[in-house]
């Protein structure tokens, strides 16, 4: 294990930002972990795993810990069901691919969703109607205080829409090291109500979908939409969908009747980020290298050169606009480190 100093992040965040970090080293072992933790104590750290929901907007004065701890395996099964352990560095799309290959339903609808495995309770990622909480048993994760592992049951992580424990009362606590999951061996969940999946296999022709059908459509559809980080630096969606309350709606509606939504609850609304950032004008605009991406009005993009500062300030400017012509606030999906 290798503690490098002043060294450079731009290959692991998938914005492209050039950032440094004070210190970085990659661990591949639980023991590794605890050593680096417990002969760093006097050391603020930051905890990475793919860089894949993170703008940094600057240096991080930090010992940067990359977690990259490998290994998958299943660790029982019955006739309805499999449970499968994944190691936190695992990259989450082969974890899919893996499971989908051995015909496991569960994570089919969240294909190409890039970055690792620890890192998938941290925002619940979800997509196309499925969520991480509908198949997570639990996690083993390091008090970083301690180094003393603790297993947090589903019900421990407080999951929420791209929210959990692991943002909120247990943020920078703890280090996540592996994931059970529980997916289904046959009567599978099949979801393909969502978004444009029945479509995109209509175009297939297929009318039964398999697992790996399904897959293939939601990575089909998602290459179709998102701009691969390879080509072009970004995070995903920027921001969270807004939930508001019903009167609020309500009193918006009335001035934009177009405004789409989807009822959640019988006191809160969801309304697209998206839709509210494309009618505010922003979609395609382009300042310096920092911009807004032509096709997704939720995905901020790093033309080159941008700074995580300058894509900072587009972001803000996004909120107060959509603050001040709808009346409603938008928060950043993505940590803003
Ligand atoms: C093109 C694109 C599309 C995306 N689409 C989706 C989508 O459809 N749905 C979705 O939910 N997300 C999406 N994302 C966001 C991102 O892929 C997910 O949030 C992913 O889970 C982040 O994983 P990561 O390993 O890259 O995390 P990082 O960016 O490295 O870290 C994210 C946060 O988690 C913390 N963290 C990381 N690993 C651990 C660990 N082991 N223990 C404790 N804390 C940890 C970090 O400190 C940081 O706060 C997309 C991103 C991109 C670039």
């Amino acid at each position: 294990m290798q503690i490098q100093e002043n060294f450079s992040l731009k290959k692991y965040n998938t914005f492209g930002i050039e950032a440094k970090a004070k210190q970085f080293v990659a661990v591949h072992s639980v023991a590794d972990l605890k050593t680096v933790l417990r002969e760093n104590k006097s050391q603020p750290n930051f905890i990475l795993g793919g860089g894949s929901n993170m703008l940094l907007t600057q240096d991080i004065q930090a010992l940067v810990i990359h977690i990259d701890l490998k290994g998958k395996k299943i660790l029982k099964e019955d006739n309805d069901y499999v449970w499968i352990e994944s190691q936190a560095g695992e990259n989450w799309h082969e974890l899919v691919l893996w499971t989908i290959d051995q015909n496991f339903g569960g994570f089919e609808n969240m294909s190409l969703i890039p970055g690792n495995v620890g890192a998938t309770p941290v925002q619940n990622i979800g997509a196309y109607g499925t969520e991480i909480k509908d198949t997570f048993v639990s996690c083993e994760a390091m008090n970083i205080a301690t180094q003393q592992m603790k297993t947090f049951t589903k019900d421990d992580c407080h999951f929420g829409y791209r929210e959990s424990i692991f943002k909120q009362e247990a943020k920078d606590q703890f280090i996540i090291t592996s994931v059970v999951f529980k997916l289904t061996k046959r009567n599978h969940k099949i979801n393909i109500s969502y978004g444009d999946i029945t479509k995109e296999l209509e175009k297939q022709d297929v009318i039964t979908p398999s697992l790996k059908d399904i897959s293939n459509a939601v990575i089909a559809i998602r290459q179709s939409k998102l701009p691969d980080p390879k080509e072009l630096g970004n995070s995903g969606s920027f921001f969270k969908n807004p939930i508001i309350s019903k009167e609020k709606y309500e009193k918006v509606h009335i001035l934009h009747p177009e405004m789409p939504h989807y009822v959640i609850s019988e006191t809160e609304v969801k309304v697209p980020a998206g839709w509210l950032i494309e009618r505010a004008g922003f979609k395609g605009k382009r300042f310096g290298d920092a911009g807004i991406h032509k096709n997704q009005a939720l995905v901020l993009v790093n033309y080159g050169n941008a700074t995580g500062q300058e894509i900072l300030n587009v972001s803000t400017a996004i909120q107060a606009t959509i603050l001040q012509k709808f009346g409603i606030a938008i928060e950043a999906e993505v940590n803003v480190i």
